[in-house]
């Protein structure tokens, strides 16, 4: 059993910590938000994320969890140090490792005995060396400190089943000493282990994410291609799924990536690339395509409609993906925008996101649109001239296309993530658009009279 100190308890920090106590490690969490720390205290998680208030409430009532914003007394005498704090991307498209610094000055003013600090958090090839540099001018106590690192690969929306039930744990170090204390801290949890250096670890990590990110705008890019030639892009999925080279997962087009890796962790790499002379141009392209995707469905909407003055405009899904409530670079906060300005009258509905959302948004007039926000999706849907799906909540999955038919004053529909059958929709007479596959319109399939609608331009 080891003592762990956590610092900061966001997505990767909280769980990672629930995590170690769930293996039987005493854990710390550390933060620097008092009303955080509160709240966790009472067993409540300041994210939505899947399991984890239970676990969170098991571990606190056995003792093997606490929650403080006291990091002395947390970093003091523990064996090992996690850093999970945020690494946000800066306007040149670098990472923010302010936070991090921060932490590591925390650290060596307190460490009283010889501990491993394990950044967790994503950070560019060589902070860790930087790091270590940092802490050992700053050390106080003469004690041992040396810095590992411990890329997280969890998804927000599993991360606990993530964390638990990791398809890897990747550790870098550049000592046995710091290998080991990692291999048994990780030694529970039964997982495949890859140890490599510090800098190859921090890289597998940009290596993962924008390979993924790559994959999507691929897919995302031959969708828009499909539209042109009349193919469709899940059929195209379908048919490359089965070729092991490919794999299944991650064919899905729709409206870009978002979340709060993909977007920044693209762009670090890419920053870090020109930094070291070299032009990364599969990444380039990657973050190319996303950024004319994540308003591809508004330009199809704009194309059909003239205007969206006067239109009630149903909006299902907030949040980035399915099962969090985090909206960073989530596709409504690049739509929504367009639409109000536009003149839309928006009835949003999402099943956690809506708070998240309304602090950016508040129900009310925005310049020449309206926001309004419903408890379910039928209030959204009741009477509406339009609906944009961006999120594929298993809530958004379960309603039939005879639900917009039935409900809708005019069923006009753009899917950004390709939840329905273009037939099915079709049969019901649902005007229907999505990505990367034919469209009623296109087709002449529709059959549905928009009187009240301003048609398309062309
Ligand atoms: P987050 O923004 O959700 O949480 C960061 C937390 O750190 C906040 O609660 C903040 O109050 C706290 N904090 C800031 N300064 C602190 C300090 N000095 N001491 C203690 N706490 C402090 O961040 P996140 O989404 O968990 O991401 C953290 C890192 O992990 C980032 O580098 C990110 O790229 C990486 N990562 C994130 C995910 C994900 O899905 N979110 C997955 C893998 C890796």
């Amino acid at each position: 059993m080891y003592k762990i100190a956590v610092a900061g308890t966001g997505y990767v920090g909280l769980v990672a910590g629930v995590s170690f106590a769930e293996m039987g490690h005493q854990v710390t969490c550390v933060d620097i938000d008092e009303v955080k720390v509160e709240s966790m205290k009472q067993g409540k998680s300041p994210i939505y994320e899947k399991d984890l208030e239970g676990l969170m409430q098991k571990n606190y009532a056995l003792g093997h969890i606490d929650y403080t914003t006291n990091y002395l007394e947390a970093y003091r005498d523990a064996d090992a140090i996690f850093i999970g704090v945020g690494t946000p991307e800066q306007q040149d498209g670098s990472a923010n490792l302010s936070y991090i610094a921060t932490v590591a000055r925390q650290i060596a003013e307190s460490v009283e005995k010889d501990c491993l600090v394990v950044v967790k958090s994503t950070v560019p090839v060589g902070t860790n060396d930087k790091v270590e540099q940092f802490i050992q001018d700053f050390l106080i106590n003469d004690v041992r400190v040396e810095v590992a690192s411990n890329p997280e690969f969890l998804a927000q929306g599993s991360a606990v089943h993530d964390t638990l039930y990791a398809e890897r744990v990747i550790i870098g170090t550049e000592s046995k000493w710091a290998e080991n204390i990692l291999m048994e801290i990780y030694e529970p949890f039964n997982l495949p282990v890859v140890s490599v250096n510090r800098r190859s670890a921090e890289m597998i990590k940009y290596a993962s994410n924008d390979f993924l990110a790559l994959k999507i705008s691929y897919m995302n890019d031959i969708a828009n291609l499909c539209e042109l030639v009349g193919a469709d892009i899940q059929d195209v999925a379908r048919g490359m799924s089965f070729d092991e080279r490919i794999g299944s997962k991650f064919l899905n087009a729709g409206i870009g990536y978002g979340g709060s890796c993909f977007p920044k962790d693209t762009k670090a790499l890419d920053y870090i690339a020109q930094q070291n002379g070299y032009e990364l141009k599969t990444v380039r392209a990657a973050i190319d395509v996303n950024k004319n995707q994540k308003s591809m469905l508004y330009k199809k909407a704009r194309k059909r409609l003239i205007t969206f003055e006067g239109l009630k405009v149903a909006v299902l899904g907030l949040t980035f993906k399915p099962g969090t409530d985090d909206l960073r670079e989530a596709a409504s906060l690049e739509n929504v925008p367009l639409l109000l300005d536009q003149g839309a009258d928006i009835y949003a509905f999402d099943p956690v996101g809506k708070d998240n959302f309304s602090k950016v948004y508040p129900e009310g007039h925005h310049g020449k649109g309206y926001v309004t926000y419903v408890d379910s999706i039928e209030d959204a849907l009741k009477d509406a001239n339009v609906c944009f799906i961006f999120t594929e909540w298993g809530e958004v999955r379960a309603i039939t296309p005879e639900d917009y038919s039935n409900l809708m004053r005019t069923p006009l529909v753009f899917d950004g993530r390709n939840i329905y059958s273009v037939e099915k929709m079709t049969s019901a007479n649902v005007e229907y658009h999505s990505i990367g596959r034919r469209t009623a319109e296109r087709n002449n399939l529709g059959g549905v009279k928009f009187d009240e609608l301003q048609t398309s331009r062309s």
